[in-house]
C-alpha cells in the first residue's frame, strides 16, 4: 500500500487542504485523505486505490454544490480537476460540439459560448463550479438544463472498471438528476460533449427573463445571446445567486432543495390547503416528468412562515432568496442540517410536502437528518394476530407512500420506545379484552409521551358499551345489568326478573352481552319459551355478571339474513360500507365463526343518521366505524360505535387506505405544526 500511496502522491492527514476552502459554503475539515487529479490516468489510478484499499471516495470539482462535514472527514477527497476546452464545428457549419474537460469553470465557458454566438447555454450562465458536476445534477436554470446540449459524457466506471463515452440518452437525465446522481461515488467524470447552435436564436422560455427583457426595453425579435445572459446574470445578482466575493449571502451552495414534483392529485390537496390558509393559488409548472408538476420550494418555504434573512444561530436563510442557505461568521455544518430540518418539517407540516436535499453531504456519518421521513407513525397490533390478517397491509403502504416512517408493535411490547412516535393508533390489538385494565394503563402511558388517536377520552369513553346510554340514535331497547356477585339465590330471582323484562317487552328471544367484549365473546341468544330458557340465563350470568356489567336486547332476528351493517368514516367523512352476513343459523359476524363480508351501498339516511351521532361526540374521532342492524321494520339500530379497534374493511374499497393514510398525515402534520410554534 504505502509504495502505491506514494506514487500517487496522495495528502493525508494535516497535508490535505481544508475543505471549507475548496467549497462555497466554506464549511469542512481536513479529510483523511486528500488528491487532486489533473489526468485520467491519476484520477483512475487514486479512484483504484482508493476501492482496493476499501477507502470511501469523495469526488469533487468546484464544491459549489456540497456541505461537508466540519468534525471529521473519513476517506479520501479526490478532486477532478482535467482541463482542455476544445470547439469542432460540423461539416456544414451549424452546430459546434465543444468538448470540456471536467475542470472547466463553467461559467467562463458559458461567456465564451455567448462570445461566440453560439446559442444552447446561455441561460446556465452564473452557475458556479465545474464542467465535470454538471451532468450529476443535470444543471439547469432560467429555461434550460445542460442535458438540452450535452451529447456525450467521458465516465470511467470505478464497479466496472471501464473507460467510455455515454451517449445522453445512457445518462438518464431528469429534473436535477441523472443516472450518476443515483449512484453518486460509482462513477468518475472526466469530460463532457455539447452541441451548441451557431447563430441560433438565444432560449427565451422562463416568464421572468421575458418580463425584465420587456422592461429594459429590448426587442423579443432580435433579440440576441449576450442580451439574454446579460438578463440573467443581473437577475441573479438580484438574489445572490451569482457568486461574488463580496456578497454575504455568498457562504451558500445556491438552492439547498430542489423543486418538488408533485402529482396532480398532490395538485388538488395543495390547492386546498392554500385555500384553507388563505393562500393564493400556488405556482406551479408541468415537469419534464409526465403527469408531474413543479412547485417552486422557495414560494413553499416562504409561505410556511420563514422568511429571507431568517436566522439560526450562526447559519440562516439568504436575505435574497428564501432557497439558499447561508453560513455567517462561526457558522457550523451541524447548525446548517438543523435549520435545513426545521425547514423540511416546517413545509410538510404545513403543505405535507416532502423537500429534498439538491446539495451533497460529505459526512461520515450514514444516516444525517435530512434523509429521514418527515414523520414516525405507530399502527399498534398484538403478539399474537394471525399471519393471515391482512387487511390494515394497504394502509402501511399508502403512509409509506407518504413518506411516513411505520412502526406495528404489540401494545404489550416491552422495549418499544413510544416517545418516538408522533402519532399512536391502536389497530389490531385484539388480545386486550381480558386485560383491558392493562390496556388502559397502555393507553394512558402512550398519550402522556407521545399522541394517540383516537385521542384517550374518547377512547376512555368508548371502552365500555355503556357510551350507547349517551348517543341519541336509534338503538334496540336495552336493558342494562349491574356487574356484581350473586349467591344462588339471587342470582335466581335476578333470572326471574330478566324473563319478566322480556315478557313484559314482548320478546320471544332474548340476548345477553357483557359490556367490555369483543368478537360476540360472552354473549347468549335464548328462546323465552324454551325450558331450558332459564337454566341458561342462570348460568351465563353465573359466569359473567361477577366480571362485568351485561346488556339485555330483544335478539334481532334480521341479524341471520341481512347481517351486520358497518359504515366507515375518517374525521368525520363517511369512507365506505361494509355488510357482514353470518353462516347459515348464527348471529356473529366476525370471520373467526365463518361469516362473509362484502362492499355495501350504504343509503343516504343511515349515513345521515351516523354524521348526526359522530357530532354529538366531545371530539371528531380520526376514525370510527358505525354497526348497525336492521330491525324488524327495516330501519338501523345502532349497536356498536367503534372507537378503538375496528377492522376497517381496507380491502372492500381501494381508495379507503389512502383517505385513511391522509387523514393520519394531516394529524401528524397539525402536531408537527404545533411543536414547531411553541
Ligand atoms: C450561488 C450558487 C448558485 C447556483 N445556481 C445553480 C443553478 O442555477 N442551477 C444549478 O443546477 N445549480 C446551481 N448551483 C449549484 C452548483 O453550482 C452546481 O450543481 C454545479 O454543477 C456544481 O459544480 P461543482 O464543480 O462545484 O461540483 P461540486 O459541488 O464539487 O460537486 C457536486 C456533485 O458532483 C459530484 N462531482 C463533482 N465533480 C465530479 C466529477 N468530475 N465526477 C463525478 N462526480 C463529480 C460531487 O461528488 C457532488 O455530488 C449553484 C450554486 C451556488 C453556490
Amino acid at each position: 500500500m504505502q509504495d502505491q500511496f506514494n506514487s500517487l502522491e496522495i495528502m493525508r492527514g494535516h497535508e490535505c487542504p481544508n475543505l471549507s476552502s475548496l467549497t462555497t459554503f466554506e464549511l469542512g475539515t481536513k479529510p483523511k485523505y486528500y488528491a487532486k487529479a489533473c489526468s485520467v490516468d491519476r484520477a483512475i489510478a487514486i479512484a483504484k486505490w482508493t476501492s482496493q484499499e476499501n477507502i470511501p471516495l469523495w469526488v469533487v470539482g468546484g464544491g459549489s454544490n456540497l456541505l461537508c462535514d466540519d468534525q471529521h472527514l473519513e476517506g479520501l477527497v479526490l478532486q477532478i480537476a482535467l482541463e482542455g476546452l476544445e470547439w469542432e464545428a460540423d461539416a456544414k457549419n451549424e452546430d459546434v460540439t465543444v468538448t470540456l474537460g471536467a475542470g472547466v469553470v463553467w461559467h467562463d465557458f458559458v461567456e465564451e459560448s455567448v462570445k461566440r454566438g453560439l446559442a444552447g447555454v446561455e441561460c446556465l450562465v452564473g452557475i458556479p463550479g465545474w464542467a465535470g458536476a454538471a451532468p450529476i445534477q443535470n444543471i439547469g436554470a432560467y429555461g434550460q438544463s445542460l442535458s438540452d446540449t450535452c451529447s456525450e459524457v467521458y465516465v470511467y466506471d470505478l464497479e466496472e472498471d471501464q473507460l467510455a463515452w455515454w451517449s445522453a440518452s445512457q445518462c438518464d437525465f431528469a429534473y436535477r438528476q441523472s443516472h450518476f446522481k443515483k449512484h453518486l461515488g460509482r462513477y468518475l467524470i472526466l469530460a463532457i460533449k455539447l452541441k451548441l447552435k451557431i447563430g441560433a436564436k438565444p432560449t427565451l422560455n422562463y416568464p421572468q427573463v421575458i418580463e425584465t427583457i420587456t422592461k429594459n426595453g429590448y426587442d423579443l425579435n432580435t433579440l440576441d445571446l449576450e442580451q439574454v445572459s446579460t438578463t440573467i446574470k443581473s437577475l441573479r445578482s438580484q438574489k445572490s445567486m451569482f457568486w461574488q466575493s463580496t456578497d454575504p449571502n455568498r457562504r451558500s451552495a445556491g438552492s439547498f432543495f430542489m423543486n418538488p414534483l408533485i402529482s396532480g392529485k398532490q395538485v388538488e390537496t395543495l390547492r386546498q390547503n392554500c385555500q384553507s390558509l388563505g393562500l393564493d393559488t400556488p405556482p406551479l409548472w408541468p415537469s419534464e416528468q409526465s403527469n408531474t408538476y413543479k412547485v417552486p420550494a422557495a414560494w413553499l418555504i416562504e409561505q410556511s412562515g420563514i422568511d429571507k434573512g431568517f436566522r439560526y444561530k450562526n447559519v440562516g436563510v439568504s436575505s435574497k432568496h428564501c432557497l439558499a442557505l447561508v453560513s455567517h461568521d462561526q457558522g457550523d455544518f451541524e447548525d446548517i442540517l438543523d435549520l435545513a430540518q426545521h425547514i423540511q418539517k416546517r413545509v410538510w407540516a404545513t403543505f405535507g410536502i416532502s423537500l429534498l436535499p439538491e446539495i451533497r453531504i460529505l459526512s461520515s456519518e450514514l444516516t444525517h437528518k435530512l434523509s429521514q421521513p418527515r414523520a414516525r407513525v405507530a399502527l399498534v397490533t398484538c403478539q399474537n394476530l394471525p399471519k393471515w390478517e391482512v387487511d390494515d397491509h394497504p394502509l402501511w403502504a399508502a403512509l409509506v407512500a407518504q413518506d411516513i416512517e411505520l412502526f406495528t408493535p404489540a401494545w404489550d411490547e416491552p422495549d418499544f420506545d413510544w416517545s418516538s412516535c408522533d402519532l399512536v393508533i391502536p389497530r389490531t390489538t385484539w388480545d386486550y379484552q381480558d386485560r383491558w385494565s392493562e390496556f388502559l394503563q397502555w393507553m394512558r402511558h402512550v398519550n402522556r409521551v407521545s399522541q394517540l388517536l383516537n385521542p384517550l377520552s374518547l377512547m376512555e369513553w368508548n371502552l365500555d358499551k355503556r357510551y350507547l346510554k349517551e348517543l341519541a340514535i336509534e338503538q334496540p331497547p336495552t336493558h342494562w345489568l349491574e356487574q356484581q356477585t350473586l349467591t344462588n339465590q339471587e342470582l335466581q330471582e335476578h333470572v326471574e326478573s330478566l324473563i319478566q323484562v322480556c315478557q313484559a317487552k314482548g320478546w320471544l328471544q332474548g340476548f345477553l352481552k357483557p359490556t367490555i367484549a369483543a368478537s360476540a365473546v360472552g354473549t347468549l341468544r335464548f328462546d323465552l319459551d324454551q325450558v331450558q330458557a332459564k337454566e341458561q340465563i342462570k348460568k351465563h350470568l353465573q359466569e359473567w355478571l361477577p366480571k362485568r356489567n351485561m346488556i339485555l336486547q330483544p335478539y334481532v332476528k334480521e341479524v341471520e339474513s341481512l347481517g351486520e351493517c358497518s359504515l366507515i368514516y375518517f374525521k368525520g367523512e363517511f369512507s365506505h360500507a361494509v355488510r357482514k352476513v353470518p353462516v347459515s343459523g348464527d348471529y356473529r359476524v366476525q370471520d373467526d365463526y365463518g361469516a362473509s363480508d362484502m362492499p355495501w351501498s350504504a343509503p343516504l339516511d343511515w349515513q345521515k343518521r351516523c354524521e348526526y351521532m359522530l357530532k354529538q361526540l366531545k371530539v371528531m374521532p380520526l376514525y370510527a366505524r358505525c354497526d348497525f342492524l336492521t330491525n324488524p321494520q327495516g330501519e338501523p339500530w345502532l349497536i356498536e360505535l367503534e372507537l378503538i379497534e375496528p377492522s376497517l374493511f381496507f380491502r372492500h374499497d381501494l381508495e379507503s387506505p389512502t383517505r385513511f393514510a391522509q387523514c393520519i398525515v394531516d394529524s401528524c402534520r397539525e402536531r408537527l405544526l404545533k411543536s414547531i410554534e411553541t
